[in-house]
C-alpha cells in the first residue's frame, strides 16, 4: 500500500520533472521570439530617428550653404557701394554655360554688368525686385542667386550669382553616410538641381516606386511635425525626406540598410549570446534541479523507509513488551515470595522505561512521517491539569520537592483541542523539572496571555485563548551554550552529572514538535546552578463561558491516591442489564472483585420489573438492546419514579467522541465505554456508589496486610491493562487511575499512550494498539490474546470463560444474524452485529468487532429517516457486500478461541 503509494508520488514527481524543462523551453523560446522582434521594432525606430537626424544635418547646410551664400552678395553691395559695378564684379568671369559669374540685372533682365537674363526663365529675379533674397533653377542652366540692390527705398537692380549643374554638383556635397546614402535636391516644381555623385537612373526609378508605394507620403506626412523623417522600406532600405528652408524644396534619398546595419548585427549578436547563455543556464539549473530532486525523492524514500520501519518496529516491540509486562503483572499479583516480587517489580520498572521509549519514538516517527494527527475534541481544562498533578506530584514529594500549582481563575473551563497532548506538554516539562531538581520546588502556573504577548511564531486566532503553562524549577539549569540544541533529538547535557537519570533526550524534542503542531511553542529561561522556567504556549479554541475558577491541586491528588485501595462495596447492590450473555458474564466477573451483590438482567423489560421490586444502588444499563433500548427504559424508569436516587449508567459501545454528553443529556447519570476496563468500571462505582457502602478503609487495612516492600507496585492493574480508555471526548480515566501505579518514567509518556489509545474507539491497550492503520491490516491477528487479557482485567480466569463463552455462542448467534440479514430486517440485523462488535472487542477479536462495526453503522444508516436513497442503497451494498465476510470471520474467531482453549485448558 505505503510502497505503492511512495511510487505513485514518486512518477508524478518525475513526470513532473520532465514535463517543467520542456514547457520551460517553450516559454524560453516564446520569450525569444518576442524579444527579438521587439529589438527589431527598436531596432528599427533607433535607425530611422538616426538615419531622419542625420538628413536634417544635411539639408541644415545646404541651407546654411545658400544663406552664406546670399549673405555674401548683401555683403558685397554693402561694402563696395552701389556705383562701381564693374569693380565690384572685376573678377567675374564667365561660367561654364558662358553665362558670367556675377551681375547686375537692371528691370526686364537686362544687364548693366554681366549677361541679360530672361526674367521669365529666372523665378528669382522677379522675387528680389520684391525684395527678398531668392534661388531659383532652371532646368539645364543650373542655379541663380538674387538679392535685391536697394538705392534708398527703392530697388533698382538685382545682383545676381550663377552656378552650373556641374558647378552646383562640385561645390554643394550633399554625399551623406560616407557615400552609401543616394540623395537628391527636388524643388517644388519637381525639378532636381543636384543630386549625390553616384545618384543614377535607377536611384531615380526606385524613389519613383516610392512615391507610388506610398512611402513618400507617409514621409511627407511627418514633415508637417518634423523637419526630417526616416522610414524602413520592404527592401531593406531606409528613405529619408528633409525640408529645405531657403528653397521651396526638400532633400529626398535613401540609404541601403545593410549600410547602417554594422550596429543592428552588433545588437543581433549579443541577443543571440544573451539568449544562448540563458538557455545554457536553463539547461545547468535543470540538471542541478534534476538532481537535487532526486536525491531529495531518494532521502524522501528513504526517510519514509525508516518512518515506516519504525513505527513498524515499535509497534511490533510494544507487543511482546506488553505481554512480558501482563506476564510480570501475573507473577506480582500470585507470587507471594519476596525475592520473587523483588524481581518482578524490576522486571516491571525496566519494561515501562522501555516501553516509554519505544511510545517516544513510535511518536517521533510519526510526527517525521506527518502522520501525527491531532485528536481535536472539547475538553475540560481542569480535567487535564487535575491529570497533570497526579501524575507528577507524587513524583515530586519523593524527591522530597514541594510542588505548587497555581492556575488562573479566569480560564476558560471548556477548551477544543488535542487535550491529551496538552497534557503531555505539561507533563513531559514537568517531569524533567522534578528529573533535574535535587532540591527545592517544582511549580507549574497556568495562565492565558494576550495575544501581543506570544512569542514569535505564534499565531493567535481570533478569539481562541493563549494558554500558558510555566513549569519554574529550583533545579541544575542549562547552560547558556546548550539551550539551542535543547530541543534536538536524542540530547541530553551534563552526561556525567545526570548519569543517574534515566532519559533519553527525546521528551523536549517531541514536546516542542506537539506544541508546535499546536501552533504554538516553548520558551526557555534558564541560569545554570539556579534553576530553569520552561513555558508552553499554545492557542486553543475557548468553548464556554464559563471560567475554571478556584483549582484545587490537592483534592485531587489525594482522592486520586486513594484509588491505589482495593474497592470493595460488600453492602451494595448493583443490576447489570445486557441483553448480550457475554457481556453479562465479564461484568459480573469483573464485578467480583468489589464483593457486591450483583444482579442480570437481559431487557428493558426485565430491568423495570427487577427495579419495581427490588432497591439498588446502581443501575449499568446497556444502551443498544432490542424492544426496549436502554434510552426507551431509562425513559420509562423515570416515568414510573422506580429508581429515584439510584444513579443509572449508560453502558455501551458506540465510544464515540460527544457519546457521553449525549447520554448525559438523554438522563443517564453516568456513561461507561464498552468492553469495560476494570479501571474505569471501579472509578465509576467509586463516583456513582453512595460513600457509606465504600470500604475504603477496610480495603486499605487489607492492602496493607498484602503489601510487600516495594509500596508503589502492590495493587495497580497493569499499566496496559488501564490506558487509553477511550468515552468520547472525555480524556482516559483509566489513564489517570493508572498513573499511581506506574513507575517514575512510565508517568512521563501515559499521556502519549493515552493519545495514542484515542486514535480508534476499539485502540483501548497498549499491547494491540497498532502503530498506524495500514500496519493493523496487515498484522492483526484473529485474536488479540494481550487485548483480550487486558479487557479480563488481567485475570486469566475471567478470559477463558469469555473465548468460551464465545466459541459457545457463536454458532447460534451466527444464525440469528443470517436470519435478521435474509429477511433484510435491518434493525435486528444492526442490534445483533453491535452486539457481536463490543463482545469480540472484548475477547481481543479487534478485526471482527472492526467489520462488525463497519456493518452495524450500514445497517443503521438504512433505518434513519435523514438518509437518501442513495445512501440507502449504498449502505445495503456494503452490508451484502461483508457480510458473508463477517460470518466466516465470526466462526474464524471462534475456531481460534477453541484452539487457544484446547491449548491452555
Ligand atoms: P531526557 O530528559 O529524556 O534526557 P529531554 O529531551 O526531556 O530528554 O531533555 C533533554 C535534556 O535537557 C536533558 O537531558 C537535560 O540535560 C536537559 N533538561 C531538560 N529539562 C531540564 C530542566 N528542567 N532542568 C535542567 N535541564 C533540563
Amino acid at each position: 500500500m505505503k510502497a505503492e503509494k511512495v511510487l505513485q508520488r514518486l512518477e508524478s514527481r518525475k513526470t513532473a520533472l520532465l514535463l517543467f524543462p520542456v514547457l520551460f523551453l517553450v516559454l524560453l523560446i516564446v520569450v525569444g521570439v518576442l524579444l527579438q522582434q521587439r529589438i527589431r521594432t527598436m531596432f528599427h525606430t533607433y535607425v530611422e530617428q538616426e538615419v531622419a537626424m542625420n538628413v536634417d544635418m544635411l539639408a541644415n547646410r545646404l541651407d546654411a550653404r545658400f544663406g552664406a551664400e546670399l549673405m555674401g552678395m548683401e555683403n558685397l553691395i554693402r561694402v563696395k557701394g552701389t556705383d562701381s559695378w564693374e569693380s565690384l564684379l572685376s573678377d567675374n568671369d564667365v561660367d561654364g554655360m558662358g553665362i558670367k559669374r556675377m551681375g547686375v540685372l537692371a528691370h526686364r533682365g537686362r544687364a548693366i554688368v554681366g549677361d541679360s537674363l530672361k526674367v521669365s526663365e529666372w523665378d528669382g529675379i522677379r522675387q528680389s525686385f520684391q525684395g527678398y533674397p531668392a534661388i531659383s533653377y532652371a532646368s539645364g542652366k543650373g542655379l541663380l542667386l538674387t538679392v535685391p540692390v536697394f538705392y534708398g527705398e527703392n530697388i533698382r537692380y538685382v545682383l545676381y550669382r550663377h552656378y552650373t549643374e556641374r558647378e552646383l554638383a562640385r561645390e554643394f556635397d550633399i554625399d551623406c553616410f560616407d557615400g552609401a546614402g543616394r540623395v537628391m535636391l527636388v524643388l517644388s516644381g519637381g525639378s532636381v538641381p543636384m543630386s549625390s555623385r553616384e545618384w543614377s537612373e535607377a536611384d531615380r526609378s526606385y524613389i519613383d516606386r516610392m512615391e507610388l508605394g506610398g512611402i513618400l507620403r507617409q514621409l511627407r506626412a511627418r514633415l508637417y511635425s518634423a523637419p526630417s523623417a526616416a522610414l524602413y522600406d520592404q527592401e531593406e532600405n531606409v528613405v529619408f525626406m528633409a525640408d529645405l528652408k531657403r528653397m521651396d524644396g526638400q532633400v529626398i534619398g535613401f540609404v541601403p540598410a545593410s549600410a547602417l546595419d554594422g550596429g543592428l548585427l552588433a545588437v543581433t549578436r549579443l541577443v543571440i549570446w544573451v539568449f544562448s547563455m540563458l538557455v545554457l543556464l536553463f539547461a545547468i539549473s535543470a540538471a542541478y534541479l534534476f538532481t537535487r530532486e532526486r536525491r531529495v525523492m531518494e532521502a524522501d524514500q528513504a526517510s519514509q523507509a525508516k518512518s515506516a520501519f519504525l513505527a513498524h518496529m515499535s509497534h511490533e516491540i510494544r507487543t511482546p513488551i506488553n505481554a512480558i509486562l501482563g506476564m510480570n503483572e501475573m507473577i506480582l499479583r500470585e507470587s507471594r515470595e519476596k525475592d520473587t516480587r523483588t524481581y518482578a517489580h524490576r522486571a516491571h520498572e525496566a519494561g515501562q522505561t522501555l516501553l516509554n521509549l519505544v511510545n517516544d519514538i513510535l511518536d517521533l516517527s510519526k510526527i517525521e512521517a506527518g502522520k501525527m494527527e491531532l485528536a481535536l475534541a472539547e475538553f475540560r481544562l481542569a480535567d487535564v491539569l487535575e491529570r497533570v498533578c497526579t501524575l507528577v506530584r507524587l513524583r515530586a514529594e519523593k524527591k522530597g520537592l514541594d510542588f505548587h500549582v497555581m492556575v488562573d481563575p479566569e480560564l476558560p473551563a471548556a477548551l477544543y483541542g488535542d487535550g491529551a497532548r496538552v497534557q503531555q506538554i505539561i507533563v513531559n516539562l514537568l517531569t524533567n523539572a522534578v528529573k533535574y531538581t535535587r532540591k527545592g520546588s517544582v511549580s507549574l502556573t497556568v495562565l492565558r496571555a494576550e495575544p501581543e504577548e506570544a512569542p514569535e511564531g505564534v499565531i493567535v486566532p481570533a478569539g481562541d485563548v493563549l494558554l500558558v503553562a510555566r513549569v519554574e524549577d529550583t533545579g541544575i539549569g542549562i547552560k547558556p551554550e546548550d539551550r539551542k540544541r535543547l530541543f534536538g533529538d536524542f540530547v541530553r547535557f551534563d552526561a556525567q552529572r545526570n548519569r543517574n537519570i534515566e532519559g533519553t533526550g527525546l521528551g523536549l524534542a517531541l514536546t516542542l514538535r506537539f506544541a508546535r503542531r499546536m501552533g504554538g511553542t516553548i520558551t526557555v529561561e534558564s541560569t545554570y546552578g539556579e534553576g530553569s522556567i520552561f513555558t508552553a504556549w499554545i492557542p486553543l479554541r475557548v468553548r464556554s463561558k464559563e471560567t475554571i475558577g478556584d483549582f484545587d491541586a490537592e483534592r485531587v491528588t489525594e482522592s486520586e491516591s486513594v484509588h491505589t485501595a482495593p474497592f470493595v462495596v460488600p453492602d451494595a447492590h448493583i443490576l447489570v442489564v445486557d441483553d448480550n450473555e457475554m457481556n453479562r458474564f465479564v461484568a459480573q466477573s469483573l464485578l467480583k472483585e468489589t464483593k457486591a451483590h450483583v444482579r442480570l438482567a437481559a431487557s428493558g423489560r426485565e430491568c423495570i420489573g427487577r427495579l419495581r421490586s427490588e432497591h439498588y444502588d446502581v443501575v449499568l444499563l446497556d444502551d443498544m438492546m432490542p424492544e426496549l433500548s436502554g434510552t426507551e427504559t431509562l425513559e420509562r424508569i423515570k416515568n414510573q419514579h422506580l429508581a429515584d436516587g439510584t444513579p443509572i449508567v449508560a453502558l455501551t459501545a458506540n465510544a464515540i467522541t460527544g457519546a457521553r454528553e449525549e447520554y448525559l443529556a438523554a438522563g443517564f447519570d453516568d456513561y461507561l465505554a464498552k468492553p469495560i476496563a476494570p479501571d474505569a468500571l471501579i472509578k465509576l462505582l467509586r463516583r456513582t456508589i453512595p460513600e457509606t457502602l465504600q470500604k475504603t478503609e477496610e480495603a486499605q487495612e487489607t492492602k496493607e496486610a498484602q503489601k510487600p516492600e516495594e509500596p508503589q507496585e502492590t495493587e495497580g492493574t497493569a499499566a496496559n491493562t488501564a490506558e487509553g480508555q477511550v468515552e468520547g471526548a472525555a480524556p482516559s480515566e483509566a489513564a489517570a487511575a493508572e498513573s499511581v501505579a506506574v513507575t517514575e518514567e512510565a508517568a512521563v509518556t501515559a499521556g502519549a499512550a493515552e493519545a495514542d489509545g484515542r486514535a480508534g474507539a476499539s485502540d483501548m491497550s497498549t499491547s494491540a494498539a497498532p502503530a498506524d492503520e495500514a500496519d493493523a491490516d496487515e498484522a492483526a491477528p484473529l485474536l488479540d490474546t494481550e487485548l483480550g487479557m487486558s479487557y479480563a482485567g488481567g485475570i486469566l480466569e475471567l478470559y477463558q470463560p469469555m473465548l468460551q463463552m464465545f466459541a459457545d455462542l457463536q454458532p447460534e448467534k451466527s444464525k440469528v444474524i443470517a436470519a435478521a440479514y435474509d429477511a433484510a430486517d435491518w434493525k435486528t440485523y444492526a442490534i445483533d452485529v453491535h452486539a457481536l462488535k463490543s463482545n469480540a472487542l472484548s475477547i481481543g477479536a479487534r478485526s471482527l468487532s472492526e467489520l462488525a462495526k463497519t456493518l452495524e453503522l450500514a445497517a443503521k444508516a438504512i433505518g434513519k429517516e435523514e438518509t437518501t436513497k442513495e445512501e440507502k442503497q449504498e449502505a445495503e451494498a456494503t452490508i451484502r457486500g461483508h457480510h458473508e465476510e463477517l460470518i466466516e470471520k465470526y466462526e474464524a474467531v471462534a475456531e481460534e478461541a477453541k484452539k487457544l482453549l484446547a491449548k491452555n485448558p
